[in-house]
């Protein structure tokens, strides 16, 4: 292709980046956003903090009944280990975008909270 060709042809192509942030944000399909879970499904097995690489969740356990299952924001990869480790479906990735923080440490967000009372 010659040169004079290959610059009319990039006059005509539609650009190759997206627009963001003068368009609309597109979620790829199996993004992995945001840790979310269906308390209801959740047994507390610690499965999913077993397998975490990255210490990103914490399972604090009294018995059976009594327990926290703690997700650590900032240490997550979001590299998707616990949902595929997770056998009933309980904690899995949302859509939604990470908001960024200051404070990593104490970033802490209690997914469950079980109490037997
Ligand atoms: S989210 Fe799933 S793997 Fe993690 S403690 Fe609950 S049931 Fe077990
Ligand atoms: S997405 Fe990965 S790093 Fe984050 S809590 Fe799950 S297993 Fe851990």
């Amino acid at each position: 292709m010659s040169i004079l060709k290959a610059v009319i042809n990039a006059f005509r192509k539609t650009p190759d980046t997206v627009k963001y942030p003068y368009g609309p944000l597109v979620i790829p399909k199996g993004f992995r956003g945001a840790i979310v879970i269906d308390t209801e499904k959740c047994s507390g097995c610690g499965l999913c903090v077993r397998d975490c690489p990255a210490a990103g969740l914490e399972l604090i356990k009294e018995s059976r009944q009594d327990y926290q299952l703690i997700h650590y924001p900032a240490r997550c990869a979001y590299c998707g280990q616990c949902e595929d480790s997770c056998a009933r479906g309980a904690i899995s990735h949302s859509n939604d975008l990470v908001e960024p923080t200051y404070d990593s440490d104490e970033w802490v967000v209690v997914l469950k909270h079980q109490s037997g009372d």
